[in-house]
């Protein structure tokens, strides 16, 4: 496309579309893409950038993956949608069998829904029908740990960090919920039982009142990019048994292998009441999620008042979604995803290291296929965006939080150019 004609569009844009979190007055510059291939994202102007973000941790295999997109166009050319009330469909039953099979044991009752948001939405329901269902219909709070992101949607907001949340707005609309302190406990620390007392106590108080926990396993995400210890987890897990109260795991983020293992719960060895998935379920290439709940869960609302579940999108379990998630996951299990991620992690870990003398640098963590470097005060996006586009790659940092979880398909020399140009433009961002 010629550059005239680009920038009309790129006009256009900035005149009448919403970008996540942007001004509509004061926008920051939009990139225009042509089209990516693997690892890399193809600027308009010929520039091409090595991607650290997976877009938003979804696009594990790389952009236009062969497999993928065969997939999706065998797909359109059998069935691209058709409603789940009443009808069902080979895709759907497919992925149902592949989840059930993958996460972690006792969760075999599958609801597909369009987006993570709503998953979250979806989860809460059913703890709250859980509860209703059981005569219990005061039990209807929920318990989160400080520091976590769950989505945009209004419960989801309701259980995202009060501080770096959108609570302060919303203040008076949105329900007021539990929140313990954060895990201070780092996942390589050694455990200290103190990190526990503050969820402990406020479970144990208020437990009459809270149906559900929810939090993300091991890797909060969005809401601070940090990695919590394993033993927390599995207090929480006890905890929850003890006070008959259901835990609901936000794997969006951590799902498929990104923190090293298949899923953050692994990690302690732990299975969740309700399981929520979404981000790389489609390998980055449609929107879906899917939440996994017990045998038990699925009785008790069908037992109880209205003796249905109170939810059916109109795109539920989508066939184009099913079928390109149903492949996304064998791709993923056909190759040697763990031993691929630990070389990720060492590349990240190597990469990152020069980061840490910087001053300005107050933490560098690596778990996975998850790399932060967290800075003392927040970068000037405007200006760190550019940088990293210069230097030839695709990092977006938020805040103080300068992060990178690239496709897992990245080789060692792309990864070695992708950290090296974050150090570089993050010893630049601190020098000013
Ligand atoms: C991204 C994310 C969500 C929200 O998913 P959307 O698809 O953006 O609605 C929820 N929970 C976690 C942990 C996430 O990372």
């Amino acid at each position: 496309m010629d550059q005239k004609k680009i920038a009309e569009l790129l006009q256009f844009d900035r005149d009448h579309i919403w970008h996540p979190y942007t001004s509509i007055d004061h926008p920051l510059p939009v990139f225009f893409v042509e089209s990516a291939e693997g690892v890399r994202i193809r600027l308009s102007d010929g520039r091409q950038l090595i991607d650290g973000m997976a877009s938003w941790w979804s696009v594990i295999h790389g952009y236009n993956n062969p497999h993928l997109t065969l997939t999706l166009q065998e797909q359109a050319g059998r069935l691209s949608h058709v409603m789940f009330g009443g009808l069902t469909h080979g895709p759907a039953i497919e992925l149902a069998q592949l989840l059930i099979g993958l996460v972690p044991a006792g969760l075999n009752r599958v609801f597909f829904c369009d987006s993570g948001s709503v998953a979250v939405e979806v989860a809460m329901k059913m703890a709250i029908q859980h509860a209703f269902a059981r005569g219990l219909s005061g039990k209807n709070r929920f318990l989160t740990i400080r520091s976590g992101y769950h989505g945009d949607t209004f419960h989801a907001m309701a259980v995202c960090d009060p501080e770096g949340g959108m609570h302060r707005i919303y203040q008076g609309i949105l329900p007021r919920y539990f929140f313990a302190e954060m895990p201070r406990c780092r996942f390589t620390d050694e455990w200290d039982e103190a990190d526990i007392h503050s969820f402990e106590s406020l479970l144990a108080t208020h437990h009459r009142s809270i149906c559900a926990v929810i939090l993300e396993p091991i890797v909060q995400g969005a809401g601070g990019m940090r990695f919590y210890h394993p033993e927390y987890l599995k207090k929480v897990r006890r905890l929850c048994d003890e006070y008959q109260v259901l835990l609901i795991a936000d794997e969006i983020a951590t799902g498929f292998g990104r923190s090293g293992r298949m899923f953050g719960c692994d990690h302690a060895g732990i299975s969740p009441d309700i399981l929520c998935l979404g981000k790389a379920l489609t390998g980055g290439y449609m929107t879906l999620a899917a939440v996994l709940a017990t045998e038990e869960i699925g009785h008790v609302i069908s037992q109880g008042e209205p003796g249905v579940f109170m939810h059916g999108p109109t795109f539920m379990a989508n066939p184009l979604a099913c079928s390109v998630a149903i492949r996304s996951i064998q791709l993923l299990l056909d190759g040697d995803w763990k031993n691929n991620i630990t070389r990720i992690e060492e590349g990240l870990r190597q990469g990152l290291e020069p980061c840490r003398n910087l001053p300005g640098v107050s933490d560098v963590r690596v778990l996975g296929a998850i790399g932060v470097v967290e800075l003392d005060r927040p970068v000037v996006m405007a200006r760190i965006q550019n940088l990293f586009v210069e230097n030839g790659v695709w990092i977006r940092p938020f805040g103080r939080l300068v992060y990178v979880m690239p496709p897992y398909i990245i080789n060692d020399a792309d990864l070695r150019t992708l950290t090296a140009a974050l150090c570089r433009v993050v010893a630049l961002e601190v020098s000013v």
